[in-house]
């Protein structure tokens, strides 16, 4: 299953079950120390899939560096056990999110609050929380962090890692881009068969311009050779034309159903927004894929707002949208 794709640098699939992302991909660089690139999510058939993978190559879980894209579960899940006796390097902006219990807790709380501001339901709530592999499937405490910063360059066997900070899908995502190779590392940033999810964050008041703008600047790599953290990989400049078309279009949309429907909040937007999800009705989306849809309607309600097309009120405790002038 696991596959080189250059010398030393093997990918290793972790499937996803029961996950529209069907898999996330591991990377190893085989090195004096070897560094693995995200993990999966910390359950037991992601743990299964990497350590196996990992022993295809002759290499012990606990015995690498990991060097994460993101803070999402599925890239960060098993980070504090492959790097066991190593160190986990992530930006940042993204680190506290996975090392400050107290942070973490802060953080999905004050999210909670917005999603209940946006209209989301209380008792979907309390079944997100649940069933939330964001919150389950989350690397425990512990772990050695180290943070990376734009412009730092890891070392890692045979390659040089250069670290872009391209905010947007987290506000603190990275890419990896090995120079010499023509090969980026884009994380969540770009993926090819699927888009990436773009939502609101308490640290981050217009997630989806700055996402516009890492994709603007991510297009001015000669990449040869792109590696998405899950599925395949494509022609990144072609699909960075293709994601910038797709928001352009989800924007108008968006500022569309603000007119038609002024001083709905998020949630009842969401709903009116065209999905690529097989159910008969809104009402009949399941809970999680709600809670993405509703998320990712607000970093466009927030970027409307930046561009100061709409507006944002509280009435009586609730959002609601209107058209600007
Ligand atoms: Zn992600």
């Amino acid at each position: 299953m696991t596959e080189e794709i250059m010398p030393g640098l093997y990918r290793i699939p972790v499937p996803l079950e029961g996950n529209p992302l069907k898999e996330l991909n591991a990377y190893l660089i085989r090195g004096k120390r070897s560094i693995l690139i995200d993990t999966g999510f910390r359950r037991p058939s992601c743990r299964l899939a990497l350590s196996q993978g990992l022993k295809e190559l002759g290499i012990r879980m606990g015995e690498v560096d990991v060097l994460l894209t993101h803070l999402h579960s599925d890239h960060s899940g098993l980070a504090p056990e492959a790097a066991e006796k190593g160190v986990i390097y992530i930006s940042q902006t993204d680190r506290p999110a996975l090392e400050d219990m107290a942070y973490r807790e802060l953080y999905w709380n004050r999210m909670d609050s917005r999603f209940r501001q946006e209209g989301f339901p209380r008792e979907l709530m309390a079944k997100m929380r649940n069933t939330n592999p964001a919150y389950s499937m989350a690397p425990p405490e512990g772990g050695r962090y180290e943070s990376l910063k734009e412009g730092d360059v890891l070392e890692a066997g045979d390659y040089r890692l250069e670290c872009l900070l391209m905010p947007g899908h987290t506000p603190g995502q990275m890419c990896f881009w090995i120079r010499e190779a023509g090969v980026m590392f884009t994380g969540d940033h770009v993926l090819f068969d699927i888009t990436p999810n773009i939502t609101s964050w308490i640290n981050m008041p217009d997630a989806l311009g700055a996402y516009l703008e890492s994709l603007e600047r991510i297009r001015t790599y000669p990449a040869s050779l792109s590696l998405p953290g899950h599925r395949k990989g494509g022609d990144l400049h072609k699909r960075v034309e293709e994601l910038l078309s797709h928001h352009r279009k989800r924007l108008e949309e968006a500022f569309e159903n603000v007119k038609s429907q002024p001083g709905s909040g998020a949630y009842q937007l969401a709903g009116r927004m065209k999905w690529k999800i097989r159910a008969n009705s809104w009402e009949e989306f399941p809970v999680a894929q709600k809670w993405f849809a509703v998320g990712e309607c607000m970093s466009h309600l927030d970027h409307l707002i930046a561009q100061g097309k709409i507006e944002r009120r509280i009435l009586r405790g609730r959002a609601a949208y209107f058209p600007k002038g």
